[in-house]
């Protein structure tokens, strides 16, 4: 079996935070301490945006701060955002790969479907996927984005966590644009999700280090190689480097 330290130098991680979650703060400087010491390739690096508002001015200056080497900034955006700028123009100056949309820390996109269309608009002309948060409440399950992803068949979009996994099977069986992140997607699911010929739709996440918050007694580093290992052990270092891997440079990083 292979170590871990050997497929490190490779793997890009797509769904990672800091900030404020619940009652934890994650630091951005840990967050580099972290990824330092575990040396994986790249990682997909966004707010938790759940504890309040989004303050863009805030984030840039953190994400701005981090190795660019390893960190990639994504944007993420509140209604507010687009209201101010519906181009998103604005924003440009973090040179962000992916538009996040989080429909469950903000319940009131459910009820904004063409505001959700004007970021789509906006992630098609910069060239960059568009995240969905899902699961949670009926307005960020996966089924509710659908629409978008057949309305839209130019732009790929990511439905973080594949929740619930009935849901997102369809999503992925019915638009080639669809993408799956597994992160906090248990190992079922992503069995459920190979077993229907779709395995090169997932790209490999974690929400690293939110589950800290979970389940507090736990290490990071050590969560984290086991998470890389058990993956590898159950779905094979081939099929898990196209996740971990391929997919990452084609989907966000092109
Ligand atoms: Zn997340």
């Amino acid at each position: 079996m292979i170590k871990f330290e050997q497929i490190a130098p490779k793997i890009c991680d797509c769904h990672v935070h800091y900030g404020k979650f619940r009652d934890d703060y994650y630091r951005p400087e840990d967050l580099v301490t972290y990824f330092g010491a575990l040396g994986i390739d790249k990682v997909g690096i966004m707010p938790t945006g759940i504890a309040g508002e989004a303050d863009f001015t805030v984030d840039q200056k953190i994400m701005g701060s981090l190795p660019p080497e390893r960190f990639v900034p994504y944007l993420w955006v509140s209604p507010e955002m687009v209201d101010a700028d519906p181009t998103l123009n604005t924003y440009n100056t973090l040179n962000y790969k992916v538009i996040k949309i989080h429909a469950y820390a903000r319940k009131d996109w459910d009820a904004k479907p063409d505001k959700i269309r004007t970021v789509i608009q906006a992630a098609y002309i910069k060239g960059v996927p568009v995240m969905f948060h899902t699961g949670g409440w009926r307005g960020s399950n996966a089924i509710q984005f659908y629409k978008f992803c057949r309305e839209f068949p130019e732009v790929d979009f990511i439905l973080a966590h594949g929740k619930p996994i009935s849901q997102t099977l369809t999503v992925l069986r019915g638009a080639k644009n669809a993408y799956v992140d597994n992160s906090f997607m248990d190992i079922e699911s992503i069995k459920m999700i190979c077993d229907a010929g779709l395995s090169s739709r997932i790209l490999f996440g974690t929400d690293f280090p939110i589950m800290k918050t979970f389940w507090p007694e736990i290490n990071l580093i050590n969560w984290y190689k086991n998470n890389i290992m058990e993956l590898i052990q159950i779905f094979g270092e081939k099929d898990f480097m196209v996740w971990a891997n391929e997919n990452f440079y084609t989907l966000i990083l092109k």
